[in-house]
């Protein structure tokens, strides 16, 4: 039931002119699903005179008729949810309930933004002298290259395409080359449900390419990413050059905070698995542990054994709760995150080693005592790999929260109200959740600070990302 993928252009699948393609690897296996073809400049000018003719058709379709279009993709994501949740674990890994979970929430998603788009309100300012109106007025960016990543195919996929539709832009996506079917699935929504051609092309590629030549093209004028922050900061920096507006969800190194009052054992099960999720392949997955000293040892313990009992393997098999990771650069990573913080003195409470050599499977990591020089305590793990170190006081544990270049997300663990209040008033990062986890909802903001970007993908700001406000001033003959 995999085929083939194909790029997407003014409303048709094509192989491209490039000739090009690479091959979809199953990461459970290691072995080839099928090829994704490449898009080639001839196709980027394509998909770029597409995007342009269907912005200038897209604006003008009435944001009620947008709201409408977008509804029925949103519905089309729902029905499905269990054909694209196979593609989705056979090519990303993840166990397929999650990935089901991911293509039916795509709906949720596109809803909220079809609906933001009747509210694109703007405003009358009052005028200092009889006769003069005042007004602001929303009007849409214009064609938008949107760059999304493999771990959430589908998630990081809608926020952008479903925001910028809403708003009346056109999109270029560069898809995910390691996981395109499930993103061709998405895009295929959007058409069917009604979307003009042109208004939303997929390319594939190698990366950088299609980067370089789309977000200094002058038709382009609004570029979004999720990725690294290395790669996140060069996008940045060339769509600066050229003046292109940019949001960018970049990674982050999430503290996960337990002060001593806090249920622990609650904590520590909630935690491993918020952990282990896809694998720690999550920009928001909770990655520095930061327990208070007294209940260290007790959280260490009750940690371990829910990650333990973490069922690795296959995500297409019913008991799978953690799959593979997305590639074998992953896997090198952990393994060298592991070896260099054993080196300098962490205990390695579990795992710490690749399952087998078919496929990409790392056992779920757990590091204690882990010193401050390893590098995991400053590089993003992406990874099934748990550090967890003690503290003594609320100060310290806020200066260590707030150590690293990344505020994405943060968590904390408190019954006491007062210390719930001032840590959330603390810690420098774009969401923080307390005692839970309620990051995420289509209706929240999403995203970073520092390092980990700017903008947000949720919430009533995240459409204004693909607005312009333009004012006008009128005084009458
Ligand atoms: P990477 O930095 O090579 O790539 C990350 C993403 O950026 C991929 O989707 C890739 O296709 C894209 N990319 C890379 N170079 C690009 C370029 N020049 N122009 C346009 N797009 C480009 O890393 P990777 O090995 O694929 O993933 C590992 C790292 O990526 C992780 O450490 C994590 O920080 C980050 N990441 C973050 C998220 C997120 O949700 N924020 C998602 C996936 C990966």
């Amino acid at each position: 039931m995999y085929t083939d993928v194909s790029l997407f252009i003014d409303g048709e699948w094509t192989a491209g002119t490039s000739g090009k393609s690479e091959p979809i690897i199953n990461p459970a296996t290691g072995k080839t699903l099928a090829r994704l073809a490449h898009a080639g400049t001839a196709d980027l000018d394509r998909a770029l005179a597409a995007a342009d003719k269907g912005f200038k058709q897209w604006r003008s379709v009435s944001a009620f008729d947008r709201y409408k279009i977008l509804r029925r993709a949103a519905d089309l994501m729902r029905e499905r949810a269990a054909e694209i949740g196979e593609l989705m674990t056979l090519e990303q890994g993840k166990p397929l309930a999650e990935a089901k979970a991911e293509a039916a929430s795509a709906g949720d998603l596109i809803d909220w933004f079809a609906e933001e788009a009747r509210r694109t309100y703007g405003q009358i300012v009052p005028p200092r002298a009889d006769g003069v109106s005042q007004l602001v007025i929303k009007e849409p960016v214009g064609v938008v290259a949107a760059f999304t990543p493999w771990n959430f195919p589908i998630n990081q996929a809608v926020r952008k395409v479903s925001a910028a539709l809403a708003a009346g832009c056109s999109v270029i996506l560069k898809g995910p080359e390691e996981t395109p079917a499930s993103c061709a699935a998405l895009v295929r929504a959007y058409a069917d449900a009604g979307v003009p051609a042109g208004v939303v092309n997929l390319v594939f590629g190698v990366p950088s390419e299609i980067s370089e030549y789309l977000i200094p093209h002058p038709i382009v004028r609004k570029i979004t990413f999720t990725g690294s922050t290395p790669v996140g900061k060069k996008l940045a920096a060339l769509a600066g050059q050229h003046m292109k507006r940019i949001t960018m969800e970049l990674g982050g190194h999430a503290p996960a905070i337990v002060f001593e009052d806090a249920d622990v054992a609650a904590a520590a099960k909630m935690l491993a698995i918020a952990k282990f999720r896809n694998a720690g392949q999550v920009c928001v997955s909770p990655t520095r542990f930061l327990v208070q000293e007294s209940v260290y040892d007790k959280f260490v313990d009750g940690f371990v054994a829910t990650a333990s009992g973490v069922k690795v393997g296959d995500g297409m098999n019913k008991d799978t709760r953690m799959g593979p990771l997305a590639n074998s650069r992953r896997v090198e990573a952990m393994q060298m995150f592991v070896d260099d913080a054993v080196g300098k003195g962490a205990k390695l409470a579990l795992g710490g080693k690749r399952i087998g050599t078919e496929g990409y499977f790392f056992e779920p990591t757990v590091l204690t005592n882990v010193p401050a020089n390893a590098r995991v305590m400053s590089e993003e793990p992406f990874g099934p790999l748990a550090v967890v170190v003690p503290f003594k006081s609320f100060d310290d544990v806020v200066a260590e929260s707030n150590r690293l270049p990344y505020g994405l997300a943060a968590y904390a663990f408190t019954k006491s109200l007062k210390t719930a209040s001032a840590i959330g008033a603390a810690i420098e990062s774009g969401m923080v959740s307390i005692n839970h986890f309620g990051l995420a909802l289509p209706e929240v903001p999403f995203g970073g600070i520092k390092d980990s970007g700017y903008g947000t993908e949720g919430g009533s700001d995240a459409i204004n990302a693909y607005l312009n406000s333009k004012f006008i001033t009128q005084v009458g003959l």
